[in-house]
This record gives structure tokens, C-alpha cells and sequence, in this order.
């Protein structure tokens, strides 16, 4: 099976940041006008459907315990890295991207790694901007310590609940989009499959934890924030629910999609065989 990470052409410092300037963006006023379903509200789903309610579009957003603010996220313990250079030890975007890859040895995709260092410094901002108390140096500006092996300080952190702090920050941002309108939570809800319509999602099945009702929900786009998938190991310190279900599934129906479609770079279309 040959793996498509759709990485976009072009030297990588550039990558994204053409493939971004070449999307085609919907109009705020058009923006109700369309539905997006958030697997997952974590640190990824929960910001993402916040983010997304706040711009204007109708959201509905699902995870599987009893409350959004009791995902995984929530047991993140050292800070997260940004490459603000507040120390004036020599940090860029490109150092952390160079650490990062490193870190991972050598076997993360390398394009996404540097989109990830380049937005670093925007993802502590908006923390911020959501309440998030990130320790601070006596004068009030963000402390930063160095960790995890860098030979530079750039870890922002909350004292040893960082990941509380956060998801408790993104918990915020999306409770006020829910009491705005433009958010729907579902908790208690499971993921059980993605409905594919010419070639793109458009909606999911549910099940509904506690009555044990199946549901379908649809929508123009589905974005699957559904965590890690640290217990498909033995040993993992990852929480149980970290189990790849969600992924999972949507990796199948792709791969069935995919047996019976024919893609060029625009289109799906019947195979002929
Ligand atoms: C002990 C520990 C310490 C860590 N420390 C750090 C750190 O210091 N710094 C750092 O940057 N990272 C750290 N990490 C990693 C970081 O916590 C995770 O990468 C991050 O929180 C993942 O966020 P997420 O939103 O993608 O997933 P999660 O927080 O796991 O959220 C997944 C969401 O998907 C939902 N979901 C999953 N499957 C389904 C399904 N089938 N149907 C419906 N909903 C579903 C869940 O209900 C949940 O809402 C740490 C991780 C661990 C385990």
C-alpha cells in the first residue's frame, strides 16, 4: 500500500505556506452557510472546533467521554515548544524544526515538522489569548525552560499541569462558542464509521454511549481529532482511550473507497475492470 501524505511541492520552508495562499477561502457572511463535525476535544478538536465556531461556522463536535475536558490532553506534564528566542540563545524556526526531526529519529515527515515550528509561536499566543496560566518570570513576561535535551530554553510551561492548564483553556474557548450557538458537543458519543460521498467525507456514524442508539450526523467537512494511538503497544502512558478506533476506521473506509474508485488529482471515478 503506497502511504500519500499529500505534502504539498516546493522548498519546505514554502510548502505550506504556498499550498495556504492557494486554497480558496469562503467569505465570513458564507460561512454559516456550512456544517463541520470535530471527532474529538482534546487539545486538537477542542481548539480546532472553537477556532471554527468562532469564525462562523456551524459546528457539531464528538468525543467520547463524559465531558470535552477530560481527554487525553489533560495528563501533558513538561510545556510546549516555540521558537520565540526569548533568551536570545540562538533559537529560530529552523532549530526547532532541525531538533524536532532529530527528536523524532529521523522519521518524521519533515515538511509538517516545519509547519509545526513555524506556527509554534502563534499556538502559545493564542494559549494565552484563551486564558491559559503559563508560568511567568517576575516581571511578568513568559518563563521558558529548557528541556527535553535542547541546548536552548524554549519550553512554555504551566508548572507540572501544562496539558491541564491548556485543555482547560480550550475547554473555555469552546464552552463560550457553545453558549454563541455556533458549537454542538456530544459527549458520551463513540465514532463507529465515516460516511464517504464521491470521494470525500461528508458525515459520520455514532454510537450513543449511554442509550446505545446509533446515529448518523452529516456535514460539508469532517475533521478527526482523535488523538494518539500509544495503546496499540502493551506499555504505554498514554490513556486508555487513546486507541486508534477513530483513525482506524477512517483508514479502512478509505482503503475500501479507494478498491473501488479510480483518483487522478481532482476526481474519483469507477475503475474500470
Ligand atoms: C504522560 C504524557 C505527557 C505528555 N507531555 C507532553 C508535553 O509535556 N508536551 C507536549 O507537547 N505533549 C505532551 N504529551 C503529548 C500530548 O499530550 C498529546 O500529543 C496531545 O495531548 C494529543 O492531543 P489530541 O487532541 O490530539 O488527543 P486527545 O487529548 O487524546 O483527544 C482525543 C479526543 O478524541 C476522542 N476520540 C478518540 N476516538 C474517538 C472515537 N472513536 N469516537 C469519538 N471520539 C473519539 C476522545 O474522546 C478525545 O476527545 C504527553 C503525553 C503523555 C501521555
Amino acid at each position: 500500500m503506497a502511504l500519500d501524505s499529500k505534502i504539498p511541492s516546493g522548498p519546505i520552508e514554502k510548502k505550506w505556506y504556498d499550498h495556504k495562499f492557494n486554497l480558496k477561502l469562503v467569505n465570513p457572511s458564507n460561512r454559516r452557510k456550512y456544517h463541520i463535525i470535530v471527532v474529538g476535544t482534546g487539545l486538537a478538536g477542542g481548539a480546532a472546533a472553537a477556532t471554527l465556531g468562532e469564525m462562523g461556522y456551524n459546528v457539531t463536535a464528538f468525543c467520547y467521554q463524559d465531558s470535552a475536558r477530560r481527554a487525553h490532553s489533560i495528563a501533558a506534564q513538561g510545556g510546549i515548544n516555540a521558537a520565540k528566542n526569548y533568551r536570545n540563545d540562538g533559537d529560530s524556526v529552523y532549530r526547532l524544526f532541525y531538533d524536532t526531526v532529530k527528536g523524532g529519529d529521523y522519521r518524521a515527515r519533515e515538511a509538517n515538522v516545519y509547519r509545526l515550528a513555524e506556527l509554534s509561536n502563534n499556538i502559545i499566543d493564542q494559549c494565552v489569548a484563551q486564558g491559559v496560566p503559563f508560568a511567568r518570570e517576575y516581571g511578568g513576561y513568559l518563563d521558558n525552560r529548557s528541556f527535553g535535551g535542547a541546548q536552548v530554553s524554549r519550553t512554555f510551561y504551566a508548572r507540572g499541569q501544562t496539558g491541564q492548564q491548556l485543555l482547560l483553556g480550550a475547554y473555555s474557548s469552546l464552552s463560550r462558542q457553545v453558549a454563541e450557538g455556533t458549537v454542538t458537543v456530544h459527549g458520551r458519543h463513540e465514532m463507529l464509521d465515516v460516511v464517504v460521498v464521491d470521494g470525500k467525507s461528508r458525515g459520520i456514524i455514532v454510537r450513543d454511549m449511554v442509550t446505545g442508539e446509533i446515529k448518523s450526523f452529516a456535514a460539508d467537512a469532517v475533521v478527526l481529532a482523535t488523538g494518539g494511538y500509544g495503546n496499540v503497544y502493551y506499555l504505554s502512558t498514554n490513556a486508555k482511550g487513546c486507541n486508534t478506533t477513530a483513525i482506524w476506521r477512517a483508514h479502512k473506509k478509505v482503503h475500501f473507497w479507494k478498491s473501488m474508485f479510480c483518483a487522478d488529482s481532482s476526481n474519483m471515478y469507477p475503475c474500470k475492470w
